[in-house]
């Protein structure tokens, strides 16, 4: 190489940087030794920066030592691109000789990268030198797999005003600047994985695959995930908790609709959401978000509101989203919200279904001449809960399809946020009434089963969301199941799913249109 990248960088960003991000410090000096072990071979004697707390400099300063760069500096900014700015302060003057060329650069790591591949790397590095690259990264590796490289040039061309991030000016700028896209097969997009140790999911899969071996290459990863099903399950993402099942309403898209009599009309038994909670916290220890959803009006439960302080009280819930028709007196609710603490508050998105402000489609669609109602009890919450909490749902259906345009327009203007909801038939069990057909041409894994747990009113762990209420297809009950024994014995059903055998899988997956969906 003639012009190697003068400096390495670890950017670390807000979560990594919070105490909750530094909650073990000696794993994360070990990420960083395995980082700067791999990439010696490549690049050493230059230096090494990073916006780490000073309190991990000493070791941080032997690590790199003992890797051969000339010295690790903890440099601390608040904005991305000021930090970038100093770094290029601190390099070399150009060695082009050419006062219209400067070729240096620097590596930079989105938090660290135990998990890098040595070869993949030098062959970016490589690329970026012969195209004379003002920027180099890939769109389709996982972060942690590749640095990206950054050009003096690059940063220097940044609007003194941005406080953005740099790969996304990048993005909006795409065109101004000599890129080098570097693209690697297998494409693992979908998969959504994280090697930079940003945040705890992250650092259970690298710790899942450092327990195998420290040495990886990239194209060994898919089939490892594959046949370690738990590795990439390590905990649901997204409990589907099912509060009450029965509703005042006879909509039209429901598959409550088929249930019968004796299996409506159920209220979860609070301990059950209890036991549920602490043992997501306790057995898992991941974030995850929670929906008060299923078959039925979650705001009908007698303990409602209860449920909903109990829920947003879990140290590592991130998001409760509460799927509501909105029909229901909201007065106690509203006390419950107005009574929360700030933070607790944030954690609330109420997604209100409303797909149309026709009083007559209204009642066809829901089946009940309501709408009035529904809306003042909509002004009434927003008093409470800021319109930016709030999500007023469209469902995508042939039936209000044409109102769509003047709808989103309305629901912009009032400030509310949207959802543009996709139309589940629950695998032909309803008919198909979708207003159009957004299935990915080509088949993947399912991320329901991958990452999704649906709990049924009466304690019932479905196999995935599209077989509510069926007692066939539970995996277990919280009652007498414990959430772990429950969750592995979804891990073989999602290898059936990456290796496409869908038709071995339990579950309506054939004729399921929902797989590509992704909800947290
Ligand atoms: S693809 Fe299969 S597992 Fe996934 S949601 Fe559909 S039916 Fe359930």
């Amino acid at each position: 190489m003639k012009y190697p990248p003068q400096a390495v960088v670890f950017y670390l960003k807000d979560d990594l940087l919070s105490p909750q991000g530094f909650s073990d410090p000696k794993t994360f000096l070990r990420y960083l030794e395995l980082t700067l072990e791999k990439l010696s071979p490549i690049v050493k004697n230059i230096p090494v920066y990073s916006n780490l707390g000073k309190e991990l400099s000493e070791q941080a300063q032997a690590i790199s030592k003992k890797f051969k760069y000339s010295k690790f500096i903890i440099l601390e900014t608040s904005r991305e691109s000021d930090y970038f700015a100093k770094i290029c302060d601190q390099l070399p003057d150009s060695r082009t000789g050419d006062p219209e060329w400067d070729e240096t650069s620097f590596l930079v790591f989105d938090g660290v990268a135990p998990l890098l591949d040595r070869n993949l790397t030098e062959e970016l590095i490589q690329r970026h030198e012969k195209y004379l690259a003002q920027y180099s990264y890939s769109e389709n590796l996982p972060s942690g797999i590749v640095p990206r490289i950054l050009s003096r040039e690059f940063v220097r061309s940044l609007p003194a005003e941005y406080s953005g991030g740099t790969q996304e000016f990048l993005a909006k700028n795409i065109n101004q600047f000599d890129t080098e896209i570097f693209y690697t097969s297998p494409d693992l997009r979908q998969w959504r994985l994280d090697f930079s140790a940003s945040n705890p999911r992250s650092r259970r899969l690298i710790s899942s695959f450092l327990n195998e071996k420290e040495n990886w290459k990239y194209d060994e990863v898919q089939s490892f995930l594959i046949s370690h099903p738990e590795v990439f399950r390590s905990g649901p993402s997204y409990y589907e908790i099912e509060l009450y099942r029965g509703c005042e309403y006879d909509c039209l898209f429901c598959p409550r609709q088929n249930l019968k009599p004796e299996e409506d009309n159920i209220a979860l038994d609070p301990k059950v959401l209890d036991q549920l909670l602490s043992q997501a916290e306790k057995e898992f220890g991941l974030p995850y978000s929670v929906c008060f959803g299923g078959l039925g009006e979650p705001t009908l439960h007698p303990n409602f509101s209860e449920l909903v302080l109990k829920t947003v009280s879990s140290p590592n819930l991130k998001e409760l989203f509460i799927e509501t028709a909105l029909y229901t007196d909201p007065e106690k609710f509203i006390q419950t919200i107005s009574g929360l603490k700030e933070e607790d508050k944030k954690k609330i998105s109420l997604i209100v279904n409303l797909s149309t402000r026709d009083k007559r489609t209204y009642s066809q669609l829901y089946g009940k001449d309501n709408l009035e109602n529904v809306l003042k009890n909509l002004r009434s919450i927003s008093e409470v809960l800021p319109k930016s909490s709030i999500f007023l749902q469209f469902l995508k259906i042939k039936e209000v399809d044409p109102e769509l345009d003047q709808w989103y327009e309305e629901t912009q203007k009032a400030g509310y946020e949207i959802i543009l909801q996709k139309y589940n038939s629950y695998s032909d069990v309803l008919p198909q009434r979708r207003a159009s057909d957004l299935t990915p041409l080509g088949r993947d894994f399912c991320w329901h089963i991958s990452r999704d747990l649906y709990l049924n009113a009466n304690g019932e762990v479905s196999i995935c969301k599209q077989t509510p209420g069926s007692k066939k297809h539970s995996l277990g009950n919280i009652n007498q199941n414990s959430l772990v024994e429950i969750w592995a014995k979804g891990n073989p059903f999602f290898t059936a799913s990456a290796q496409g055998k869908h038709e071995t899988i339990p579950a309506p997956c054939l004729s399921c249109d929902e797989w590509y969906t992704f909800n947290a």
